[in-house]
């Protein structure tokens, strides 16, 4: 069972094509898995046992796990909210109907924060998910449970959604790849609406390889979304030769207190992989970068106050019982809603109301269009910038729960790609002494998901994180 579930999606599909197992035994396999580990790391809402796979696609019977706020046809889909406990969705995310063509099977249905604000699965109404490196630390958030079941085996692959991080921050705390696209990139119908001009699904895995195959399946022009792109899906697995001599990395300067003492001294010899690899290395400053993170929580909440007013005891979910329209509406939604989901309705609300509509709404708009114009500058002349993803390594299960500015701050760096709408990765670097990894971050030009790529591809073929995954979770 041990050398099966370390296998690559290459591998995978070999074996099936092969005949060397059926589908249906390589699915159980990972069942299996799920079953033996998922009591500790608790990555799963739902697991499915039961496998069906389309017969026509290349990838049959091989596992995908998918983050819980992307509507799955016929699978409780519950954004980790009481308020959506037993949905049962009638259609599937375009991303899942383009992943199950392939041939994929979706396994089960990972746990996030609720409704994906947050930054440690911990505001999951149902329960927190572990970092599978150290089980009394957070996997990192909205989509803890994602990275969780990638890092610890269960899965080769997953999807996940990024708003503001919440695929490379989890990444960098699991210790895998994790990637999130242009804006428009992968069509974001079926992906339950948190900040729409923000979501973005990402996909997680082991190694860049397994991102690229999965991101060519469900990249691409959606009539069903307005804001995906028509910009053309490339073979983002035929990675381009990189020649680190004609290849520049801009080093995004910024202030040396953020990050901790461990993160600081592995991001300086993450710097000095690629120096001493021969890339041409400058530091460039992004001035506009430090207001990321307010222009996001006004923004961010601003959007989700209003896409969050369906959720009214009426049309969806949950109902409380009531004498009145007034009160079902108000006990059902204080009932429906955590505490964090609530504090961002709060705030969303408050800054589009009429009279703070300019003064706080409109500004953070055009800092937001600032902080793209300054980041896509930048790519006048480099080809990537890189940085940390996370100020700090995976914190302590609890420690910041009752803090949510410091919660927040887990943001920092990954918060402007967002707000710019541009395709980041997190590489997983190294394991420090506390016994958990260490991640970093590259951005690239829009849609530069295959450039992106091959620059990760080079990376992981130098580094081999992935068989340090593999040493360390095997059994
Ligand atoms: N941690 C950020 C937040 O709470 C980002 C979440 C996300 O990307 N979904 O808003």
């Amino acid at each position: 069972m041990s050398e099966l579930i370390s296998k690559n999606l290459k591998e995978l599909t070999e074996i099936i094509e092969r005949r060397e197992m059926s589908p249906d035994e390589l699915y159980l396999r990972f069942y299996e898995r799920i079953e033996d580990k998922d009591n500790k790391i608790n990555s799963f809402i739902t697991k499915i046992e039961n496998l069906s796979f389309d017969e026509k696609g290349k990838f049959k019977g091989i596992p995908i796990a998918i983050k819980d706020n992307i509507i799955t046809k016929g699978i409780k889909t519950t954004c980790a909210s009481k308020f959506l406990e037993n949905f049962i969705p009638p259609y599937d995310a375009t991303a899942v109907e383009r992943l199950k063509a392939a041939g994929f099977s979706i396994i089960g249905k990972t746990n996030l924060d609720e409704f994906a604000m947050g930054s440690s699965t911990e505001n999951s109404a149902f329960f927190t998910t572990k970092n599978p490196w150290d089980l009394e630390r957070v996997p990192g958030g909205s989509s803890g449970g994602s990275a969780a079941a990638v890092a610890s085996l269960e899965v080769p692959v997953a999807l996940g959604s990024d708003t503001g991080g919440s695929v490379r921050q989890p990444a960098a705390f699991c210790g895998v790849y994790g990637l999130k696209p242009t804006y428009g990139r992968i069509s974001r119908y079926g992906l339950v609406a948190f900040a729409s001009s923000l979501d973005q699904i990402g996909i997680f895995a082991r190694n860049p390889y397994d991102i690229s195959i999965i991101l060519k399946i469900i990249a691409g022009e959606d009539k069903k979304d307005a804001t995906s792109s028509d910009v053309e899906v490339e073979d983002y697995n035929n990675f381009y030769n990189i020649s680190p001599s004609e290849t520049k990395i801009a080093i995004l300067k910024f202030p040396e207190e953020s990050l901790s003492k461990e993160v600081k001294e592995a991001y300086n010899e993450f710097i000095r992989f690629f120096e001493n690899n021969d890339f041409i290395m400058e530091e460039v400053e992004i001035s506009s970068w430090e207001y990321g993170l307010y222009v996001y929580y006004i923004i961010a909440s601003s959007e989700a106050s209003a896409n969050l007013a369906r959720y009214d005891g009426i049309r969806y979910g949950k109902r409380e019982e009531a004498d009145n329209i007034k009160d079902l509406y108000f006990k059902s939604r204080s009932e429906g809603f955590g505490k964090e989901v609530k504090r961002r309705i709060l705030l969303g609300t408050f800054s589009l109301s009429s009279g703070f509509y300019d003064e706080y709404y409109m500004k953070a708009v055009k800092v937001r269009n600032k902080i793209a114009f300054d980041i896509k500058t930048v790519f006048e002349n480099f080809d990537f910038i890189i940085l940390p993803t996370t100020p700090h390594i995976a914190f302590k299960i609890g420690e910041k729960i009752e803090d949510p500015i410091s919660m927040y701050y887990s943001d920092y760096f990954t918060i402007p790609p967002s707000l710019g709408g541009f395709p980041a990765i997190n590489l997983p670097f190294k394991v420090v002494e506390s016994g958990v990894p260490v991640g970093f971050q590259v951005i690239a030009n829009y849609f530069q998901e295959k450039k992106l790529l091959s620059l990760a591809n080079f990376y992981e073929n130098e580094i081999k994180f992935e068989n340090k995954i593999i040493r360390r979770f095997r059994v």
